[in-house]
């Protein structure tokens, strides 16, 4: 009799432009976004929110976390145009990495391509938004709110 194959749950592959991480101990995150929803995960036992999600909470070293919706409005804090890009992301050039303050976390992504560069402010709201590339994969991106 053949052995069953175990299943992996590689749903990371279908995260960002090129995706480096097949499984993680987060693969939830790669769900909520099918669903349109940016997570993070928050501490049950100390509070402590992190974006991207982690398993374990590095403050109380538990694992005893919960989801939450990136929702609502972060400020700009910094960004910077990239004319240079990794390996895997040069088609994609020039584009706008950013990090946006929630309060209790901050973001880091990039700003969506056709807000012109003249109207990126630092200080100012943008949101995140969930988006499925051209290449089919899901990301990310920020908005002016
Ligand atoms: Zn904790």
């Amino acid at each position: 009799m053949a052995k069953k194959k175990k299943e992996v749950d590689d749903r990371f592959k279908r995260f960002g432009t090129v995706s480096f991480t097949g499984i993680t101990k987060v693969n939830d995150f790669v769900g909520y976004l099918e669903q349109g929803k940016l997570m993070g995960t928050r501490c049950k036992g100390c509070g402590k929110s992190f974006f991207p999600p982690r398993a374990d909470c590095f403050q109380c070293l538990d694992s005893d976390m919960e989801w939450f919706e990136v929702s609502g409005t972060g400020k700009l804090v910094t960004y910077s145009q990239l004319q240079y890009a990794p390996v895997g992301f040069e088609g994609d050039l020039p584009y706008c990495i950013a990090l946006l303050d929630y309060g209790d976390y901050k973001v880091f992504g990039r700003i969506a391509k056709d807000i012109p560069e003249d109207e990126i402010k630092v200080g100012m709201e943008m949101r995140a938004e969930v988006v499925k590339l051209p290449n089919g994969q899901l990301s990310y991106e920020f908005r002016k709110a």
